[in-house]
């Protein structure tokens, strides 16, 4: 608790402030609505299975209400709209529980809207996301968790009066932003969302490629079951939320220093940049008399590091730390 004092209407007050929210606003946010269906929910197949897998292990494990922040804003949105947008359209259908049963396992999900018309059927996921995540391009998952939507609207023996062949499908994003601001969308006009409120669309996947990736998604997780945990292979880079944010490039004899014009940066605002870039002035460098190394560098695992309700028993994740202060060599040309 500290105060400070501010100017209130020409009144000089003070403002007490407690960091943290009263105890029984915790309590409302430690609330768990999750209930387990089938085997494996479509959210978890789409992760790394390390993670989904340790979660599944530690049911037991509670994160504190302060990280449920955005997850309690996101159920809050999608409870809002589940209330709304059903009484006031016809053919529509919210929050609808699905499963299919994929190899002996039973895989479910729930779509948050479908809506019918004459000639489409629009199934559509609400997403209430920061900027970043746009100008980032993390489309994959999303992408696939339609797809899979798709695929078990039309396989699911319950709901499959909903899904007729004759009507185009149309997948589509509904994205909110927490944090859009019209003065960057003015300045990175290709880059940043063109509003507050986005709604993204793409074609299906014919529903034989959809499965055959969803089997793939689930062998991928089914290969764990028979294996300990430290066997398990490390979440990759993108499921961490770690990003290479620049490659240096140096000379061998001075591994301290990168070489003039040897940096190659990631910026927010122009997209991924181009490893290739770094690897072809190694190579022009290289044909000189030195010998020259590059080393990537990286931003922390955010997800292990801030959200990660089970990282204390994550093998991959204690090994990443004791190794944090080397970083990775990533590629190396010459002698
Ligand atoms: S610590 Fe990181 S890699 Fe390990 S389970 Fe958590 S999020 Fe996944």
């Amino acid at each position: 608790m500290y105060n400070t004092s501010i100017n209130i209407d020409g009144r000089q007050e003070t403002l007490f402030v407690d960091s943290g929210l009263p105890q029984e606003y915790q309590k409302a946010m430690l609330i768990n609505h999750y209930q387990k269906r089938g085997d494996y929910s479509v959210t978890e197949l789409l992760d790394a299975p390390r993670c989904a897998r340790l979660k599944q292990e530690h049911p037991e494990v509670e994160t504190d209400a302060e990280n449920l922040i955005h997850s309690v804003l996101g159920t809050a949105m999608h409870v809002y709209f589940d209330t709304h947008l059903e009484k006031s359209t016809p053919g529509l259908y919210t929050e609808v529980p699905m499963s299919v049963k994929v190899d002996g396992k039973t895989v479910t999900g729930t779509f948050d809207e479908l809506l019918l018309t004459n000639t489409h059927m629009f199934i559509t996921d609400l997403k209430n996301w920061n900027v970043f995540k746009w100008m980032a391009g993390e489309w994959s998952k999303v992408y696939w968790q339609l797809n899979y939507y798709h695929y078990m609207l039309a396989h699911d023996p319950e709901v499959k009066a909903l899904f007729s062949p004759n009507k185009q499908t149309v997948l589509r994003v509904v994205i909110l932003f927490k944090d859009w601001n019209k003065r960057d969308a003015d300045i990175h006009k290709d880059k940043y969302p063109p509003q507050r409120g986005v709604t993204v669309f793409f074609k299906p996947l014919p529903l034989p490629e959809v499965k055959k990736h969803l089997k793939a998604r689930l062998n991928a997780h089914r290969a764990l079951e028979s294996v300990p945990e430290p066997e398990w292979p490390d979440a990759p880079a993108d499921k961490v939320w770690q990003k290479c944010t620049a490659i240096k490039v140096y000379k061998k004899d001075n591994p301290k220093k990168a070489i003039n014009g040897g940096v190659f940066s990631l910026s927010n605002y122009n997209g991924d940049f181009d490893k290739a870039n770094a690897q072809a002035y190694l190579l022009m460098k290289s044909k000189g008399e030195h010998d020259f190394f590059t080393k990537e560098v990286w931003t922390e695992r955010k997800r292990c590091e801030r959200y990660c309700p089970v990282s204390e028993f994550c093998t991959t994740y204690r090994k990443h730390c004791a190794a944090k202060n080397n970083p990775k060599v990533s590629f190396k040309i010459g002698k």
